[in-house]
């Protein structure tokens, strides 16, 4: 099956219909050609309501940290944002957003991330899509160790504003990962251009 036609049946999905508070709208970037793959949490309100991805503060200071304009990020076919949850979860009793449906990633990422074969970098935001993608350990000690994944992962604090302190408080994080990840970015998304052009071109 084509990945746009996947692409309309996670559209599709209600499967949780019943535990989420604003209903089920789930909000992903795909293409078969995408050499860059994001792995975050869950949409937020904002998201939620746009759908349109990190399309909210978070989103701009991650597009900050990657050193990457609006353009090429929301251009399926170099980026693909495929979170941990598809669906804005609510929030918890004590504030902040409840945590990824527990369901969604074991039903979709098996049957997408097969379908973008092309992916070369994957970023790994945030402590729920490290759990699946790097096994066990502190978020902050992946992120400290993230050469040990390289050259096909980065991963990354969520970059809400709480991140703010934290890189104040951890100046590698600017001065030895931020650059790093530039570069890879940089490489993926445009030798996926050129290979785009060339294809234009023939
Ligand atoms: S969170 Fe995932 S599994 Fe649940 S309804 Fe949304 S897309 Fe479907």
């Amino acid at each position: 099956m084509k990945i746009d036609e996947v692409a309309r049946e996670v559209r599709a999905c209600t499967l949780c219909a019943n535990s989420l508070p604003r209903g089920p709208r789930p909000i992903i970037q795909v293409s078969a050609t995408a050499r860059l793959l994001i792995v975050g949490q869950a949409p937020g309100t904002r998201v939620h309501e746009s759908g349109v991805p990190w399309n909210d503060a978070s989103g701009t200071r991650l597009r900050d940290w990657l050193g990457l304009d609006e353009a090429t990020f929301y251009d399926p076919a170099r980026v693909a944002i495929l979170p941990m949850g598809l669906c804005y979860p609510g929030v918890l009793p004590k504030g902040g957003d409840r945590p990824p449906m527990p369901i969604c990633a074991p039903t979709w990422h098996p049957v997408l991330l097969p379908l973008m074969p092309n992916i070369e970098l994957t970023l790994v935001i945030g402590t729920y899509a490290m759990a699946r993608l790097l096994g066990k350990g502190a978020m902050a000690d992946h992120v400290r160790h993230f050469r040990n994944h390289l050259p096909d992962r980065i991963p990354l604090p969520h970059p809400s504003w709480r991140t703010v302190g934290w890189e104040r408080r951890n100046p590698w994080f600017g001065e030895k990962l931020l650059p790093v990840l530039r570069g890879r970015v940089g490489e993926v998304v445009t030798e996926g251009s050129k290979d785009c052009e060339a294809r234009h071109a023939s």
